[in-house]
């Protein structure tokens, strides 16, 4: 008999959040870690939202709620997708979450059966791969190319769709590549969806990023493309767009409502109910006058980052990166350049336990933070499966221009720090992240 069930085990894990014990242990040593591994916002919550909150909490709204979500927030959320998407969606078909997290694993179990086929991007957002082994389903990873823009075509989910696909991921802007689709790309997509894949099958279009979109692009959804609507679960949240991820507010519109009644049941089977004065400061912040002048103000600074940290990490030498769309993430191949500064010959050489848990870009990650002090992840951390020869690293430009010129500088002194490198893997205290 074993502690935890055969399923547990298969587990994965979103690397983000487990970097931040070692960036710790780093700063109790007396260092100042330039940390380019969050994916949040570095900005304040807005005002008109904070001060929601607090009057909520006055009006003492701070009991058990409707586990569907409230009906206030659902209706804007409604009329959100209908005048962003041009899609019918009734608050009857939406449902609130603590974040737009627990929709991907609530989607797996609600759907998935075993030997049920699930494609993903990878990269790409690890919540995804990391549940689809514990449902007993099986992972299709739809690995993006760099000569494509990182972006996904309508040839490649044809490739790996098939009767036994049963959901679709995709994330548009992805994170980690700030690649988007166009109108027409997702117009090919839906068709192969449409056409090849059985009706039961799923799209969850994960959109959190959808505010977060540069040089005045503006994104589409999936679900808005005739006949889409039906076969996609729209997903979002309040994270990403209003600096508020410490909010936990998200939330689902799905094809039915009979489909957003069973996972308001899940809902009511892991917590209940989000908290309600957090929901009624959500529909302000959708329903607030200020609120694109707060999104606007936030998507300004990230491209002004963008603008000037990819052609910084364009003269690394051995390092190439494409220009994100959207989202806050840089993705840089740093292929060339580890060769030199010898990782990979150093990876080969690790123990069959050390190399399991990590990549060479994983190798370079953890000597980027303990020698460098700069913290970022690598290509394995967004999918696992299949990602071995591919040497990327993603950066988060939620930080200072000043604090992101700095992350790149000791980025480029690491790369060159061949001398450091072989300490660092005699060493052998921190190859992995453990
Ligand atoms: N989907 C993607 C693509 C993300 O990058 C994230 C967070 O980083 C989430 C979902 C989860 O968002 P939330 O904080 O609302 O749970």
């Amino acid at each position: 008999m074993t502690l935890y069930s055969h399923a547990f085990q298969r587990i994965g894990t979103e690397n983000a959040f487990k970097i931040a014990s070692h960036i710790s242990r780093i700063e109790q040593q007396g260092h100042y870690v330039l940390k380019l591994n969050l994916g949040e916002p570095d900005f304040d919550l807005p005002k008109f939202i904070s001060e929601e909150i607090k009057r909520q909490l006055d009006l003492g709204n701070t009991h058990y709620c409707d586990p569907q979500g409230l009906l206030a927030l659902r209706e804007v959320i409604a009329w959100e997708l209908n005048m962003t998407r041009g899609i019918e969606v009734s608050p009857d078909q939406v449902v609130v979450f603590p974040g737009a997290k627990p929709a991907i694993a609530f989607a797996q179990q609600a759907y998935l059966n075993k030997g049920d086929e699930v494609i993903y991007p990878s990269p790409g957002y690890p919540i995804y791969e990391s549940l689809i082994e514990m449902m007993d389903a099986i992972p299709r990873p739809l690995h993006l190319r760099e000569d494509d823009g990182l972006g996904i075509s309508a040839e490649q989910i044809e490739e790996l769709i098939c009767p036994a696909t049963k959901l679709i991921f995709l994330n548009f802007p992805s994170n980690p590549t700030g690649a988007m689709a166009t109108e027409q790309e997702l117009e090919e997509i839906a068709q192969v969806v449409l056409q090849k894949s059985n009706p039961e099958c799923r799209v969850f279009s994960d959109e959190i990023y959808s505010d977060i979109v540069f040089d005045g692009r503006r994104h589409h959804s999936i679900a808005s493309v005739p006949g889409m609507r039906r076969r996609t679960i729209v997903v979002s949240g309040f994270s990403k767009s209003f600096a508020w991820t410490g909010g936990r507010l998200g939330y689902a519109a799905f094809p039915t409502a009979e489909e957003a009644q069973s996972f308001k049941n899940l809902n009511i089977n892991y917590f209940s109910c989000v908290p309600p004065f957090l929901q009624m400061a959500g529909a302000t912040a959708l329903n607030s006058p200020h609120r694109h002048a707060a999104i606007r103000q936030m998507v300004e600074s990230f491209q002004g980052r963008r603008d000037d940290i990819i052609p910084a990490l364009n003269s690394i030498p051995g390092v190439r990166c494409i220009s994100p769309l959207g989202a806050f993430y840089a993705f840089p191949n740093i292929g060339e350049a580890i060769k030199d500064l010898g990782v990979l010959d150093a990876f080969k050489s690790l123990s069959k336990c050390e190399s399991e848990d990590t990549s060479p870009a994983g190798l370079f990650q953890m000597f980027a933070l303990y020698h460098h002090q700069v913290a970022v992840l690598d290509r394995r951390s967004f999918g696992r499966i299949g990602s071995d020869g591919q040497h990327y690293i993603r950066l988060s430009m939620a930080a200072s221009q000043e604090n992101l010129r700095e992350g790149i500088r000791r980025l480029r002194e690491a790369l060159k720090d061949r001398d450091g490198f072989r300490s660092f893997v005699r060493e052998g205290r921190q190859l992995c992240r453990g």
